[in-house]
Order: structure tokens, then sequence, then C-alpha cells
């Protein structure tokens, strides 16, 4: 017998609301900023087909069939969709929402179920592990075994995800979380009092950046508190259709972050922050409103947060560069976050700033998109590295580890010179020690 509270043919638990999807009026604005229907020209790969496939498995017209579990995966949630929506339609967080739809009505073989959830609810919610699930990466990396792999040709003979993965590996170092002080004063004369969310990324693969982002909050003149217990914010089980353990993870953020009393929920990780402003949503049923809504007005992306407190720029020193700026998705579309990053970089001492074209068009990353496809992703990447090589600009900033990641490996593949930076370590160079 069919479940009488669920949506047609998707289940009761995470399924999107109906509203969500009548609000499409099918104008077609949105196919232009899709970087999947550009790539393919097919109508169930543009935003518009995915929310009428979603629709019709909620009005029980279609089955959850092949096509929509494949669209599901196949959108990259870049979000560029619901910028150009004139009727508040959210493509994207739909696609999501399905993500967890597939894993509820399809079974995967016991291997592959057992390491999805070994990942996702034992790895991923435990910082230790997380940690240590690097230790060999640094010692391939230490003892110079990388150098050697990468300078034969054996990663030629294993699949292309496997090289590509290993090829973006950055140099890592020890965790910041381990290193990291919980409580970072403010220098000179103190404005405030901000918790600092680390992502897990940033702490594994970018805790120079992050340090970076401590140090210039601090120089800014602000205590920085970084919990020590924080837990990862829950975007990668958004991403795979977990949606319970996200509910977790922001729960426990929730009360950890609230505890601590500060003007500001602080991250340099806009993955982290989107997902963090979602938590609103997530916990509607697990929290109260008023906690809620404090804990959503006090999360910001760190160039927000530095724009709406104001720049100390007296004691910047000049970086005599020329730079261009890519748009996190998560970021710009997410979180409607553009003009705060390019003041911040045209705020620092001797940086000529270059616009490049189609700044916010996704870079083909999108969290594991760029693994499981990792032609369509090469096609999107492409496109921006041209846009990139058209500034002529030095260096290539971001704000996004995800970006950060796959902007670097393109650009070292196609033997461009442009290094690529985090805004916050640029801002960090500029900032006295
Ligand atoms: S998703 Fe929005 S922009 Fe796209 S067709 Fe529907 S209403 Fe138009
Ligand atoms: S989120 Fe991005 S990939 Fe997905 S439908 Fe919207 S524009 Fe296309």
């Amino acid at each position: 017998m069919a479940d009488p509270k669920s949506l047609g043919n998707f289940t009761a638990q995470d399924a999107p609301t109906y509203e969500s999807l009548l609000q499409c009026m099918r104008c077609g604005f949105c196919l232009p900023t899709c970087p999947t229907f550009a790539l393919t020209g097919r109508e169930r790969s543009s935003p518009r087909g995915r929310v009428a496939l979603a629709r019709a498995v909620a009005e029980a017209k279609l089955p959850f069939t092949e096509a929509i579990k494949e669209e599901a995966f196949f959108c990259l949630d870049c979000r560029a969709c619901s910028t150009a929506c004139p009727s508040g339609v959210n493509p994207g967080e739909v696609m999501e929402i399905c993500r967890s739809q597939v894993h509820q009505q399809q079974s995967l073989p016991k291997w592959q179920e057992s390491f999805r959830n070994f990942i996702l609810q034992k790895m991923l919610p435990d910082p230790g592990r997380l940690e240590s699930s690097m230790l060999p990466a640094r010692i391939y990396q230490k003892l110079g075994i990388q150098w050697l792999v990468r300078n034969s040709r054996i990663l030629k003979l294993g699949p292309r995800w496997f090289e590509k993965a290993e090829g973006m590996l950055p140099e890592l170092h020890t965790p910041l979380r381990q290193r990291i002080p919980e409580l970072n004063l403010a220098k000179g004369e103190k404005r405030g009092r901000v918790g600092f969310f680390l992502g897990c990324v940033m702490t594994l693969m970018y805790a120079e950046v992050s340090r970076q982002t401590v140090r210039v909050l601090s120089h800014q003149g602000f205590d920085v508190i970084t919990p020590k217990l924080q837990k990862c914010c829950g975007a990668p089980h958004l991403t795979e259709g977990d949606r319970e353990t996200t509910r977790q993870l922001a729960a426990h953020n929730l009360d950890l972050f609230l505890e601590l009393d500060v003007d500001a929920i602080v991250t340099d990780c806009a993955g982290c922050s989107a997902a963090l402003k979602e938590y609103e949503e997530i916990l509607h049923e697990r929290r109260e409103i008023d906690k809620l809504a404090k804990f959503r007005s006090l999360v910001k992306d760190v160039s927000e947060f530095l724009v709406e407190w104001g720049l100390r720029t007296e004691q910047l020193q000049p970086v005599n560069r020329s730079v261009t700026y890519h748009d996190p998705c998560h970021l710009c579309h997410a979180q409607g976050i553009s003009k705060q990053p390019r003041e911040l970089l045209k705020a620092i001492p001797g940086v000529e700033f270059r616009e490049m074209n189609e700044s916010s068009w996704c870079c083909g990353s999108a969290a594991t998109f760029s693994l499981k496809f990792t032609a369509e992703s090469q096609n999107i990447l492409d496109r921006k590295l041209n846009n990139v090589q058209n500034t002529g600009a030095d260096i290539l900033i971001t704000a996004n580890p995800g970006c950060h990641l796959q902007l670097a490996w393109g650009l070292r593949e196609a033997g461009m010179p442009q290094p690529v930076m985090h805004l916050m370590e640029l801002l960090g160079q500029a900032t006295p020690e």
C-alpha cells in the first residue's frame, strides 16, 4: 500500500516539497546559465528539465526512473540557475534532495553500501579519524614517493579519476586543528570576538590558508576562537544524499558555536558557509526557531564579515601583482556574495584587479563531480582556463577549497604559469607578521 505521507513516487522522508516544484513556469531563463545543459543540449540535463522530471515523479506520472537518478548526480549543484530564475526555483537543491531519494529507493551492493556508510557516518564526522586517514598521503609526499610516481607513467595505467585525484593533491601539512590554539587574541584595538569554523578540507589540505585567515582576523582586531570539538559541516553528506548525518552534525555544531557567545561565526570555506547557512532549514524540526535564527544571523563568509566590519588597511603592505578572481558557486550563487571578495582585493595596496569573463561560471569541480565525470568536468574547466588566460593576470584568486584543487590542477596540466591562491592567503601576504 502506498505511504499516505509520501509525495507521488517519492518516499516520505527527504522528498522535495510540491510547492518548490510547482513554482517553475518553464520560462527557460535558467537554460543559458546551466553548464550541464551547455555540455549536452539535453532538456533533461537542464534546470527546467530536472524540475519537470521531479514534478512528474511527485505527481506519480513517472516512477523514480534511471533518468532522474542520473540527473540527480549529473547536476553540479552550482546554483547558477537559481541566480537566474525569476520565480525563486532552486533546481540544484531539488536535485540534491533527489540524491537522498536515490539512496532510499535503490540498494547498492553490500560492499559499496558499507564503504559509503563508513566514509559518511564514521570517517567524516570524526576529526581524529579524518586526520589519521591523511597520514599515508603525507608520508607519500614526505618520502618523495609522489615525485617518483608523478615522474613515471604508472598512473596512466589506472583509471582516469585516480590519476586526477592524485594530481589534485596539494602539498600537505600537519592538520591545522591539531596545532592552532583555541584562542588567538586580537592585535591592536579590539573590535570583537569571532568563532572560526575550520572546514575539513581546509584543515587537512589547506592548513596554511586557514592559518592566514586566523592571523588576518586577529590583525583586524578580533579574538578568534577555534573550538577543537567542531565537526564537519555536513556538506559532503548533503552532496551524497545522507541528510540524516547532516542533521546530526548540524545539531552538534550549532549547539557548540552558540555557546561561545561571539559576534560572528566565520569561515573561509564557501562550501561550509553555504551549508552552515542552511542549518536553519535542515534543523527546523530539531531546534527552536530563535536558536536557528540566531545561528543563521551569525554565520559569515570571511569576505562578507570583513566588508561588513570594514577592513583596516592602515598597516597593509603592498602586493605588487595583477590578480583575477573566480567566483565559487557556493559563494556567489548559494550566498549572493560576489562584491565583497572584489572589494577586499581592490583594497590591498599594489594589487591590480582584472575581471575575467564568466567569472561565476562553475569550474567543474562540484565535490565528487570532477572525479565521477572526468571528461565533462574537463570540458567545463577548459572554458574557465581560457577565461583566466585572457586576463593575463599573475595570480588566480578563489575562496573555496574544491575550486582551488580543481583550478590548481587544471592550470598545471595546461602548462599555465599562474598560481591559485585563496583570497585570505593574499590578504595574509599583505598583513605584517
Ligand atoms: S527554473 Fe526558473 S528560470 Fe528555469 S524555467 Fe523554471 S521558472 Fe524559469
Ligand atoms: S545547479 Fe547548476 S548544473 Fe544543476 S541544474 Fe542548476 S545550473 Fe544546471
